[in-house]
């Protein structure tokens, strides 16, 4: 049996969290030291992945604390106290680390780090149900040959992909003509969102302790 401290942490997991903290695989890339910016926790049931950190919350270490944000948490019906609640909701971008920028709009995730932190990053967290895949880089990374053509396509499909996972658009501002042309996305898929994530956190317990970045 693992041995755990006075909050609940594993060893393992509190090692984890110290190497991803530590990370600089690719700072030579990253227009900053790296700043990993995620929340995780050995309890959580619902995981968001989504593209990476912008400006904003690279510089406050706060996840989704942009208009995107803001418009994610609508769509889930959260207040950002619920929302933060890291003991349940675990966020861990495609890359941990903000890219940078070019010509105003952000750069990619950095392709070395799903693949790195990803994996045992998830497997750290046995209880997550339900995996939202946010943007066409979560998608990529987690669906792979099984997206659709487009990323309307993916989101459409999404009965595809349950149990396990939830395709969503990226919430930012960038998207709201994507939004406007895809009606059916806030009549059909946001019930079922809202229906799926309340029904998920409201059937977890709630009795571990947390560690967040
Ligand atoms: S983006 Fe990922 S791989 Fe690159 S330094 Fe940050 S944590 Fe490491």
């Amino acid at each position: 049996m693992k041995q755990q401290d006075d909050s609940g942490k594993s060893e393992a997991f509190t090692d984890l969290l110290a190497r991803v903290q530590a990370c600089t695989v690719c700072a030579a890339h990253l227009p900053h030291p790296p700043r990993p910016i995620l929340r995780v926790s050995p309890t959580a049931h619902l995981l968001i992945v989504g593209q990476a950190p912008g400006r904003r919350v690279h510089e406050t270490g706060i996840p989704w604390n942009d208009p995107s944000g803001d418009l994610l948490r609508q769509w889930l019906g959260m207040t950002r106290e619920q929302f933060h609640d890291v003991s349940r909701i675990a966020i861990v971008p495609t890359g941990l680390c903000y890219p940078g920028t070019v010509k105003g709009s952000d750069l990619p995730p950095r392709p070395e780090c799903a693949p790195l932190w990803q994996p045992p990053l998830r497997a750290a967290m046995p209880g997550i149900r339900l995996t939202l895949l946010i943007g066409a880089y979560a998608q990529a990374y987690y669906l792979g040959k099984r997206r659709g053509r487009t990323l309307a396509d993916t989101v459409h499909a999404w009965r595809d992909f349950a149990p396990d996972f939830l395709p969503l658009p990226h919430p930012s501002p960038r998207n709201r003509g994507w939004l406007k042309r895809n009606p059916w996305f806030e009549a059909e898929v946001i019930p079922i969102l809202r229906e799926r994530v309340g029904a998920l956190l409201a059937a977890g317990d709630n009795d571990g302790a947390y560690l967040s970045y």
